[in-house]
């Protein structure tokens, strides 16, 4: 494609005859937008809530992925469509900024775009539609401020935030044991908040798994978890009071860094190196010594003969440790990393009450646990489970819990869950509609009826009448003039959310109706679709 001018400076797009095909504008092109996106919302659909179904995905070098998680289904997907593409930047953006709603922000926007099809159809303006979402999702974000409720935590008191970290574990696979992890979650996240400045740096908390054990065997480690053992079995396997060298330069002699020739031809000369070399390790391992420090973390390896001087100096120490496990344990035990030997003095050590190694199941396969530090404020979630597929699915529905108690500790309102928000916030506006006198009220009724799809989805979930399920639900909070009644998905018996415990973050309810609009509109707009090749 080429953008040309005509001697008068009109601008014409050239198109090469074989790309023709692939133009499409006006109502073609919102059409064909709307359906790829309705297509990515329709699969992540049976996905949400707490009885959503999960996905199976498998990478092209053959891994499998079974996850419930929107933001990772729709990005383990191979999407090449532009709009889809969108919609998968939009639960990204949900990811990054809240954490948890991946899939209801998708399965929103899916809606909003049939309604918009359906507008379309009726001759209304694609702007006119737009500009209707808008209006109506500032009404329904200042809705949900209003039917917005504040809760009391405290240290002491960490019940509510433990409930509404359970709401989002209840829709995800682990959901077995999601009062444990709950609560795991948001004693992780207390151990670290800084509740003056409301704010928790989730950087501080290590997320390790460890194929092997129960679920329930999931635990917090006031400290740092590291996949490594002791250099030498020899060495002591627990070390109190441990005072910490943590190094980033490697135990052996310096090699030479530009091209030189040593000849070592008599037997005088190899003993004199050896000697030397023997001497090198030994001086470092005084060093060590020297300024006190109990134990060696070593980003480097170490050959045999320094392991073997470490073990008879008594020195434990543990090599190849990664550069980010490095830095934790540095901010831990409030320690510095040291990059010479020249540099190492004791106020670099870092401290720590107790340093043990802890053996797993009948193989080798030993960690390193590095607890009562100095510095509390980095913790480490060491999760277990059957399979490497439920450990990496546990760990992303413990993210989805860490930002869920981060989101509230910045800001403690909550709405109520099982699709009674967007139940509340549908009857709100769409009696706003009537109050706009021009063709934006049919996009304002269709943002409502958009909104009502996130309790359908859920009652469609769980196995009930969506429609039926819906209106019953819908006329009960109109007449009782609550906002609490959702969908009672695990068949509880009551759908009064409040009774069954049901919260969601205001902050992440807002985002995903704003998102949703902002794709929705952005799709919308769009009347002119100019691609290389077919799709
Ligand atoms: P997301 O990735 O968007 O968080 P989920 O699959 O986690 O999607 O589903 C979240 C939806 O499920 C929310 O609307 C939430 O209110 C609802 N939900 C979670 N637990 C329950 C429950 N016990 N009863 C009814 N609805 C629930």
């Amino acid at each position: 494609m080429a953008l040309a001018f005509d001697e008068f400076g009109r601008p014409f797009i050239i198109l090469k005859e074989q790309e023709q095909k692939t133009r499409l504008r006006g109502l073609d092109a919102q059409k064909a937008n709307i359906s790829a996106g309705k297509a990515v919302a329709r699969i992540l659909r049976t996905s949400l809530g707490p009885k959503g179904m999960d996905k199976m995905l498998q990478s092209p070098d053959g891994d499998v992925t079974i996850t419930n998680d929107g933001a990772t289904i729709l990005e383990q997907m191979d999407v090449d469509n532009q709009i889809a593409k969108l919609m998968v930047e939009l639960s990204r953006s949900q990811d990054y900024e809240i954490g948890d709603g991946t899939t209801g922000v998708v399965v929103m926007a899916g809606a909003l775009l049939e309604q918009a099809e359906k507008l379309l159809e009726r001759g209304i303006h694609p702007t006119r539609i737009a500009e209707g979402y808008e209006m109506a999702s500032k009404i329904a974000v200042q809705h949900l401020d209003h039917i917005a409720q504040k809760f009391d935590f405290g240290v002491t008191n960490i019940e509510p935030l433990v409930q509404t970290c359970m709401t989002t574990l209840s829709s995800k696979i682990v959901n077995r044991c999601k009062r444990s992890l709950a609560e795991i979650a948001v004693k992780a996240v207390l151990a670290v908040a800084d509740l003056e400045r409301k704010d928790v740096n989730l950087d501080l908390i290590k997320v390790e798994g460890k194929v092997g054990g129960k679920l329930e065997d999931t635990e917090l480690i006031y400290g740092i978890v590291v996949d490594k053992d002791m250099s030498h079995p020899q060495m002591p396997k627990q070390i109190e009071d441990a005072k910490i060298a943590i190094l980033t330069c490697p135990f052996e002699p310096p090699k030479p860094k530009t091209k030189h020739k040593v000849d070592i031809d008599t037997v005088e000369k190899f003993q004199t190196l050896r000697k030397q070399e023997q001497q090198y390790f030994d001086d470092m391992v005084q060093k060590c010594k020297d300024v006190g420090a109990t134990l060696v973390i070593c980003q480097w390896g170490f050959d045999d003969e320094a392991n073997h001087l470490l073990m008879h100096r008594n020195l434990p120490a543990v090599r190849w440790v990664g550069g980010v496990e490095l830095e934790l344990i540095a901010i831990a035990t409030g320690g510095r990393i040291v990059p010479r030997f020249q540099e190492l003095t004791p106020e670099k050590l870092g401290r720590a009450g107790l340093v043990r190694e802890k053996s797993f199941g009948t193989t080798k396969d030993r960690m390193l646990y590095i607890e009562h530090c100095a510095n509390s404020r980095a913790v480490t979630i060491f999760i277990r489970g059957g399979n490497k597929m439920m450990i990496e699915e546990t760990k992303r529905s413990i993210h989805d819990a860490l930002c869920v108690a981060r989101n509230l500790i910045r800001n403690n309102s909550i709405v109520y869950g099982g699709g009674s928000a967007e139940i509340s916030c549908s009857v709100s506006v769409e009696a706003a509609a009537d109050k706009y006198p021009g063709v934006e009220q049919y996009a304002i009724r269709a943002f409502a009826d958009s909104l009502d799809f996130i309790p359908m989805a859920l009652a469609e979930n769980s196995g009930l009448q969506p429609i039926e399920t819906l209106s019953a639900v819908k006329s009960q909070q109109i007449k009782e003039n609550n906002h609490y009644y959702g969908i009672d998905c695990n068949d509880v018996g009551t759908n009064d959310m409040r009774e069954q415990n049901v919260f969601e973050t205001l902050i992440g309810k807002q985002q995903q109706i704003l998102l949703a609009t902002q794709v929705v509109k952005m799709i919308l707009k769009i009347d002119d679709v100019i691609s290389p090749c077919d799709y």
